[in-house]
């Protein structure tokens, strides 16, 4: 069995998230098919003597939105019966480091019901590593700086897109997730369904915009080879006949202006910008 056919589960409250919880869904997504079971009202209200601040659909849809879950449903109301973790039947159940008295739980119910999935604990968000895509988020120019911020032509629920600073050609965009993460396999398959869909509609705008009849669609990954910003971003360039430095394949020989790519000012951007949003 390889890691995307087995079936980890989770267990959270999910009342609020922080990077902690990202930090956490990261890590469940790599071992496998996410399937979490998010606290239900009656249970949050045993254990914590209180309700939760959000409701559960908020909560629901707070993780489903990460796009790093693959099946979501509200936990047992009764807390001892295991009833919805029987009917996922788990190869694997994923507990977050704080998640002790679960642990215990567990572990004293496995023999009692044989149970036989395997427990794995995560690692705490050690805020000094800078590996987890939410801590990268300071210091990376998509995320923080908001001259590219406002540069957004549209996006949906995990994705955006907007044009390049340094375009190749006037229509250059940048179709990116949300989420900040360096290369393709990080993404979740939610994410990739989302980054596909949106960079189907920039093209259909770009061909109505600046009349495109084809396009150029690369990305880079690794520093080594061009990817200069570590938030992985899709580059998409309509082209039309008569361009120069297709025939052959020569980006190089792509620059629609004279000299090396320079940066374009963000007024020149924003006019892009507009002209694209009206064939929205
Ligand atoms: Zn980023």
């Amino acid at each position: 069995m390889n890691n995307s056919e087995k079936k980890v589960l989770i267990f959270g409250t999910f009342d609020g998230l922080h990077a902690g919880h990202i930090f956490f869904l990261e890590q469940a997504k790599k071992l496998g098919e996410v399937h979490a079971l998010v606290a239900s009202k009656e249970s949050v209200k045993v254990r914590k003597q209180k309700n939760s601040t959000h409701t559960l659909d908020q909560r629901l849809n707070m993780v489903k939105e990460t796009g790093l879950v693959d099946y979501i449903i509200a936990g047992d109301k009764n807390l001892h019966g295991w009833e919805k973790m029987k009917k996922i039947e788990p190869d694997i159940v994923f507990l977050g480091y704080d998640q002790k008295e679960l642990k215990t739980a567990l572990l004293k119910d496995k023999k009692e019901f044989n149970f036989n999935f395997k427990i794995k604990v995560g690692k705490a968000l050690d805020p000094k590593k800078l590996h987890s895509s939410i801590l990268n988020k300071n210091s990376c120019v998509f995320c923080t700086n908001k001259d590219i911020q406002k540069r957004k032509i549209t996006e949906n629920s995990l994705t955006w897109v907007f044009p390049t600073n340094i375009p190749i050609v006037p229509g250059h965009l940048l179709v990116c997730p949300k989420r900040c993460v360096a290369t393709f396999e990080e993404l979740s398959k939610k994410e990739k369904d989302a980054l596909f869909a949106l960079l189907e509609n920039t093209k259909t705008v770009l061909k109505k915009t600046f009349g495109a009849e084809g396009f150029n669609i690369a990305w880079n990954e690794g520093s080594l080879f061009g990817q200069s910003v570590p938030h992985l971003h899709i580059h998409v360039l309509p082209r039309k006949n008569g361009d120069a430095g297709i025939i052959k394949y020569d980006p190089r020989k792509f620059l629609y202006r004279p000299g090396s790519r320079e940066e374009t000012p963000e007024k020149e951007l924003s006019v892009v910008v507009k002209l694209i949003k009206k064939n929205l």
